[in-house]
């Protein structure tokens, strides 16, 4: 699914682009539909799907900033 930006209300909604490795495709892939998830141990972490397979993939994010 792929359509115009669309302004909902006024507020932008930030685009989540996270890479995560699917171990289906054995490759890093950017990670369809992502979402910002928090770990058990407060850690955040980005959860989603392999744009190629589907198959589920979870990025734990670094504390390190680029
Ligand atoms: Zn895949």
């Amino acid at each position: 699914m792929f359509w115009p930006a669309t302004k909902i209300c006024g507020q932008t909604k930030e685009k989540l682009v996270a890479e995560g490795y699917c171990v289906k495709c054995k490759a890093k892939k950017e990670i369809a539909n992502a979402q910002e998830v928090t770990m058990k141990n407060g850690r955040p972490a980005i959860q989603g799907v392999c744009p190629d397979c589907g198959t589920k993939i979870f990025s734990i994010q670094s504390s390190k900033k680029s």
